[in-house]
C-alpha cells in the first residue's frame, strides 16, 4: 500500500502528534476516568496550567501539568489556553487537600481570539477562550495606535464570537479627544462602541467598569498602551490569589510574560495578556476576507467576475465605491495588507 498523507491523517489514526503542542499528543478518543475533576484555565504559564475549581461554592486552585496524551476537539491549536474548561486528574497531597494535577482533556471553545502561532503557518495561536468581550486598547498618545492592527482583530473578534469593544486612553494627553473620535469615526459607524479614557487619571473609568461588570473581558493590545494601569485601577487592592500563585509557578519556567485571568471586584472577570505587535491572521483565505469587512457588504457580491480578489479586476464593485467614496481608503488598505499576508 502507497502511503500517502491523506492516509496518514485518515480516520484510522486517532491520535495526532501535534507540531503546535512540542511533541504532546492530540486524541479524539479515550475515557474520562472517574475520579477526574473539572476546573476553568485561568493561567497558563509554560507547562502548567493554573484550573480554578469550585468545591461547593468555595473557589481554589490547582496546579495542573500538562504532559502526555490530551483529549481535545481541536488538532494543531494551543493545548490548553486560558478560558479553557480543563479536565484533570488531582492529586491529593498528605493532607488530602487538592493543590496539583494533570490535565487530560479541555472542552470545547464557545469563543476566542486566535492568531497564526509565530513561526508555524499551519498552527494556531489561541490567545485565550471562552469570554464575552474584546476591549482593543489603543491610546492617544504614545505609542500611537495603529488602525491596520485595530481592523485585524477585528476579524479575529468575529472569526471567535467576540464583541470587540475599542478603548482609547490617555485622553489627558490631547486637547481634543473629538479628533480621535472622527479619526476612528467609520468603526463607530460599523456600530463598534468606543470607550475614551484615561487610566492613570481615573477620567472615564465608569464607561470601562460599566462594559466589564458581569462579563469576562480580554484587555489586548501593543506594550506601552496603559493596559498594566488600567487593570491596576479596576481592580484596585482586592486580593487576587492567582498573581501570588501565578508568579510562584512563574519562577519556576522562566516565562516573562502570560496570560492570567483576574476577578473584578464589582462582578466580571478580566483576562490580562502580554502586549503584541503583530497579529497574524487566522482561519482566513484571500477568498473569505472580503465578506470579513462589513463596511464592503453593500459592493462585494456585485463584482462582475467572482471570484474576485477586489484589486485590479474590471468592473469591480469595490473597486468602484472605493472610486465614490463609499468605501473608506484606510480600510481598503487593510484589506489590502491582510490579503498580501495570506498564502491561500
Ligand atoms: P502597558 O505596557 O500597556 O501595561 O502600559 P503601562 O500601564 O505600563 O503604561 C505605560 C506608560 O503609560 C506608563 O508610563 C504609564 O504611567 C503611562 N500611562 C498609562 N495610562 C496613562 C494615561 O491614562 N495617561 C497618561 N498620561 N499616561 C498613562
Ligand atoms: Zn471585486
Amino acid at each position: 500500500m502507497k502511503f500517502t498523507k491523506e492516509k496518514h491523517l485518515s480516520k484510522h489514526s486517532p491520535i495526532r502528534q501535534s507540531k503546535a503542542n512540542k511533541g504532546k499528543l492530540v486524541t479524539n478518543e479515550g475515557k474520562i476516568p472517574d475520579n477526574a475533576m473539572n476546573g476553568t484555565a485561568v493561567s497558563v504559564i509554560g507547562n502548567t496550567v493554573i484550573a480554578e475549581i469550585n468545591l461547593g461554592g468555595k473557589m481554589d486552585f490547582v496546579e495542573c501539568s500538562v504532559s502526555g496524551k490530551i483529549k481535545s476537539p481541536y488538532q494543531n491549536s494551543t493545548l490548553v489556553a486560558v478560558g479553557d474548561n480543563v479536565i484533570f486528574i488531582p492529586e491529593e497531597s498528605d493532607s488530602g487537600e487538592i493543590k496539583k494535577g494533570r490535565v487530560i482533556a479541555i472542552g470545547d471553545r464557545l469563543s476566542k481570539i486566535s492568531r497564526r502561532a509565530v513561526g508555524k503557518a499551519t498552527n494556531e495561536h489561541v490567545i485565550a477562550s471562552n469570554f464575552d468581550i474584546l476591549l482593543l486598547l489603543a491610546s492617544a498618545f504614545q505609542p500611537s495606535y495603529n488602525k491596520r492592527f485595530i481592523d485585524r482583530l477585528l476579524i479575529a473578534a468575529e472569526i471567535g464570537s467576540v464583541r470587540p469593544v475599542i478603548g482609547l486612553n490617555k485622553i489627558d494627553l490631547t486637547d481634543d479627544v473629538n479628533v480621535f473620535l472622527e479619526d476612528l469615526e467609520i468603526y463607530n459607524k460599523m456600530g463598534i462602541q468606543i470607550l475614551t479614557f484615561s487610566a492613570s487619571k481615573g477620567i472615564g473609568i465608569d464607561s470601562v467598569i460599566e462594559l466589564t461588570k458581569d462579563k469576562t473581558t480580554l484587555f489586548f493590545g501593543p506594550s506601552g498602551i496603559g493596559k498594566s494601569t488600567l487593570v491596576n485601577k479596576l481592580i484596585g487592592n482586592s486580593v487576587q490569589k492567582i498573581t501570588e500563585i501565578s508568579e510562584r509557578t512563574n519562577k519556576g519556567q522562566h516565562t516573562t510574560t502570560f496570560v492570567k485571568m483576574l476577578d473584578l471586584p464589582y462582578g466580571g472577570r478580566i483576562i490580562d495578556s502580554p502586549g503584541v505587535r503583530e497579529f497574524a491572521m487566522w482561519d482566513v483565505d484571500k477568498l473569505n476576507l472580503a465578506m470579513h469587512f462589513h463596511d464592503f457588504d453593500d459592493y462585494y457580491l456585485n463584482c462582475k467576475y467572482l471570484p474576485c480578489t477586489h484589486t485590479h479586476e474590471p468592473e469591480c464593485a469595490v473597486l468602484e465605491a472605493l472610486d465614490n467614496e463609499q468605501i473608506d481608503y484606510e480600510r481598503y488598505e487593510s484589506y489590502l495588507n491582510i490579503l498580501e499576508s495570506l498564502e491561500n
